[in-house]
């Protein structure tokens, strides 16, 4: 899996949940964020590029 904001890959826990976190974008649909581009970037950012 790959974050849809910067493309890298995520990396995934043992329980092989992935590192990062779900978020909706305008059309419902679910994207994947990794926590640096959380960080990097405000929610809005995000949602206006996924
Ligand atoms: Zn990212």
């Amino acid at each position: 899996m790959k974050c849809d904001f910067c493309g890298k890959k995520l990396e995934t826990t043992f329980l092989n949940k992935i590192v990062g976190t779900y978020m909706k974008n305008k059309k419902s649909k679910r994207k994947v964020v990794c926590p640096k581009c959380q960080k990097d970037h405000t929610r809005e950012k995000l949602l206006k590029k996924l």
